[in-house]
């Protein structure tokens, strides 16, 4: 069988069983947003990998050298916030290299990712650069110093508990849409989509509040709720309407004739983090992070979408699976 009739996630469910979790000090293998081990000493560190490729996760036509650099450091970063993580973290970063690429957009490139670093405390200390001739790529693999024992994994959502999103979502495809549309990359969206902002802070402060489960929305909201309800063994509600979108995201939708809620539920690539946890922890986390609880953790599986009225809502799109076409 092909990698293309497997789809990325059944791929991933293949590969898992070549994997070594049981590797001395490993806490948390694949799985989760990143490896966990525990070093000599009981120091634990989150490890994760991301990889961006020209013409797949970007367009060098319409995303600037600088931005590329943030946003491949972001979204690693993205995923240690989703364990909770917010120590120092060291970054390994592999470009992959057409020949005609100006050394002076690579310059901008490595800018990009400095003052990404700079606001998280994580420093870019090597790599490797190989030639690939067809299409360039930014691989980033980043290992962070978790603050204690606990970190947020995808398995802890429990029936009866709220889930709660940071920030807005939508932005980032609505974003992508404007820049493809030539719109230009400053408006509000489109820097959400080039700009993501890893969410550390509500990601430490999520896990010192006592949270169960928590995960980056990289491929949508639907996707990635979806992966901590597999990983938990249970099913989620979602209410359409305490979903937080944009008053920019809504304008963008409209004057482009698209769904706004298929965005934030579908689009992904918002790097907001979806956060699972009891009713009162959620109050406490609520106090200091600006927060917006959009549903409940219910028996069963699966995600759904429904209304205020209790019925079901579907949308046309469910998230990014690489391989596919569409959604499933
Ligand atoms: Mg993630």
């Amino acid at each position: 069988m092909r990698v293309g009739e497997k789809g990325e996630f059944g791929l991933i469910a293949d590969l898992r069983r070549w994997l070594d979790p049981e590797a001395g000090g490993m806490i948390r293998g694949a799985g989760d947003d990143a490896a966990v081990f525990e070093a000599r000493g009981g120091r634990r560190f989150a490890y994760t990998a991301d990889a961006m490729v020209e013409g797949v996760h970007f367009d060098p036509a319409y995303t600037p050298w600088h931005a590329l650099g943030y946003k491949a450091l972001a979204v690693n970063l993205s995923d240690l916030a989703a364990m909770g993580g917010g120590g120092p973290s060291y970054a390994l970063v592999v470009l992959g290299l057409r020949e005609d690429i100006e050394v002076e957009a690579l310059e901008e490139v490595y800018r990009g990712m400095r003052d990404c670093g700079a606001g998280f405390s994580c420093a870019v200390v090597g790599g490797d650069i190989v030639a690939s001739p067809e299409r360039m790529f930014i691989s980033v693999s980043l290992v962070g110093a978790l603050a204690g024992d606990g970190f947020l994994a995808r398995d802890g959502a429990r029936p009866g508990q709220a889930v709660a999103v940071t920030g807005t979502l939508g932005d980032s495809i609505l974003g992508l849409k404007e820049l493809m549309s030539g719109k230009g990359n400053d408006t509000h969206c489109a820097r959400r989509h080039l700009y993501p902002e890893p969410r550390m802070r509500e990601g430490r402060a999520a896990l010192e509040a006592g949270a169960s489960a928590a995960i980056d929305v990289s491929d949508g909201l639907l996707r990635d709720l979806g992966h901590i309800c597999d990983e938990s063994g249970v099913g989620a509600r979602v209410l359409v309407e305490d979903i937080p979108i944009s008053a920019e995201a809504r304008r963008v939708a409209r004057d482009m004739g698209l769904d706004p809620v298929e965005a934030a539920v579908a689009g992904g690539e918002d790097y907001e983090l979806v956060v699972v946890a009891d009713g009162e922890v959620m109050g406490r986390l609520a106090a200091t992070c600006a927060l917006s609880v959009i549903g409940e953790i219910v028996p069963g599986e699966g995600v759904e979408l429904v209304d205020r009225g209790g019925r079901r809502v579907t949308v046309g799109g469910s998230g990014y699976e690489h391989f596919k076409e569409t959604g499933g």
